[in-house]
């Protein structure tokens, strides 16, 4: 089984996974680069995954359905292009012959949801769209910080192995925010100068591995001790896990 990150727009990837005659796609926002991965290897494209209703998920699926028949599945709870089959947390789904668990994750937007298979191709997967992003999290379009953060738990307490396929390149500059909030974390910093020499041969720096992520996404991490501090410096109010984990969102969305 091949899995493979097409680039599409500025800094989205548009997941690919085939077996040499049949693929699937998560969240193709343009349908072009599918099309083009299709032909270039003789590929059949069987299913299309979506996540969340934000045009660059969803943009190229009526494309992609009209030239390939491909099934399309995606969240119950949000505005996909019809027809496709409404997805809820729990149910699993079946791709290229492995099993695939969907997992409610709201505050990205009130709907998402997420793809877990525990064992594809020996190490677990998971598609995660705009919640998890490798040393980052998905703004809150729709949901309470809250909610996010208990879809981040769900998230992180999947296994160390699991390899984690967010919709965007979005890892040095979460990691500038990252080394603001924690700028004695070693992991943190080994992984900056690992990630940033991968961009400067233009690779992927995904997926990311969820273990790692435990060790330097802050948005993981918001019950360590230091990030409590930090973030009760900036906001003395906040006591609870969501107002500290708010907190930390909020300094993000600011962060220049
Ligand atoms: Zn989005
Ligand atoms: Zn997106």
């Amino acid at each position: 089984m091949t899995l493979i990150p097409l680039p599409a727009f500025t800094d989205n990837y548009i997941w690919m996974l085939h077996d040499g005659r049949n693929a699937v796609v998560v969240d193709p926002g343009d349908a072009g680069p599918v099309m083009q991965a299709l032909t270039d290897s003789g590929l059949t494209l069987q299913s299309i995954l979506v996540t969340h209703h934000h045009p660059d998920h969803v943009g190229g699926v009526d494309a992609l359905r009209a030239a390939t028949g491909a099934r399309v599945l995606g969240p119950a709870r949000e505005r996909i292009p019809e027809p496709f089959e409404k997805l809820a947390d729990g149910d699993v789904v079946h791709v290229l012959g492995h099993p695939f668990t969907v997992m409610d994750v709201p505050g990205h937007t009130a709907g998402h949801i997420a793809y877990f298979s525990p064992a594809f191709d020996a190490s677990p997967i998971l598609f995660c769209g705009d919640t998890l992003f490798s040393a980052g999290c998905g703004r809150l379009f729709e949901g309470t910080p809250a909610q996010m953060l208990r879809s981040l738990d769900r998230l992180a307490s999947l296994p160390g192995a699991t390899r984690v396929c967010c919709t965007h390149e979005y890892t040095l500059s979460n990691l500038r925010f990252a080394c603001a909030v924690e700028p004695a974390n070693k992991d943190l910093l080994e992984y900056v100068g690992h990630c940033q020499a991968l961009r400067a041969q233009q690779q992927p720096t995904l997926p990311a591995r969820l273990a790692l992520e435990r060790l330097i996404n802050p948005f993981l991490r918001t019950r360590e001790a230091s990030i409590v501090a930090v973030a009760r410096a900036r906001d003395p109010a906040a006591m609870t896990d969501e107002q500290v984990f708010a907190v930390i969102r909020q300094w993000k969305n600011d962060f220049k």
